[in-house]
């Protein structure tokens, strides 16, 4: 079933955002450089096309093997939810930052469970659990979305509840109105960051048959 020696390689009901070739399925793609199978962040964070609610989002990423900066200077980057709640990508091997800032935070709500970074330069996976917020026609949040996260095959996070989007400078906050869904987003912090073998699956509730 795997095709990589990590977990999660592409199951057969996924959709495959990047398979190693090609980011045509983001905006501002073409500003990263492919090379060898996986993509290096450059200039510009990117952004699916199309919108994703409720997922398992599957991504392998690696921070830079030759290592600059310290804190949240270091193999920083970030997969974003419906393009607004951050899971935190940071080199967190032997690199003190704030707690709420490391590798598997939900950044600026909670730090991960473990630390479960490998080396600088090796490649790590990122397996997530995501429930969109529900919200009634007035734009009351009915139900908060939760984030469960695998940082190579460890639990980070389990089903968190997240307090609002993941901003670095106020608290957390929910947007009103909020869409059904949105967009993934990868951040470009200023460090080459490389990613490979990205894959989402949409759930939905299995059919009841009686
Ligand atoms: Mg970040």
């Amino acid at each position: 079933m795997c095709s990589s020696d990590l977990v999660g390689g592409p199951p057969s009901d996924a959709r495959r955002l990047f398979d190693g070739k090609s980011l045509d399925q983001w905006q501002g793609g073409e500003k990263w450089e492919i090379r060898d199978g996986h993509a290096i962040a450059r200039e510009t964070g990117i952004t699916t096309k199309d919108s994703f609610g409720d997922c398992q989002l599957h991504l392998e990423w690696a921070s830079p093997d030759k290592v600059e900066g310290d804190g949240q200077g270091r193999g920083n980057s970030g997969v974003y939810l419906m393009g607004r709640y951050e899971v935190q990508i940071l080199d967190s091997f032997k690199n003190t930052t704030y707690f709420d800032g490391q590798a598997g935070s939900l950044y600026k709500q909670t730090p991960p469970m473990v630390n479960a970074c490998r080396k600088p330069g090796e490649w790590q996976s990122y397996d997530i659990l995501f429930t969109a917020p529900r919200m009634d026609p007035q734009g009351k949040v009915t139900t908060p979305a939760f984030v469960t996260v695998l940082h190579n095959g460890v639990v980070v996070q389990n089903h968190f509840e997240l307090k609002g989007g993941t901003f670095y400078e106020r608290p957390p906050a929910y947007d009103n109105p909020h869409p059904a869904t949105g967009p993934i987003h990868i951040q470009f912090h200023g460090n080459p960051v490389k990613f490979r073998n990205i894959w989402i699956r949409e759930m939905k509730p299995a059919p009841v048959t009686k």
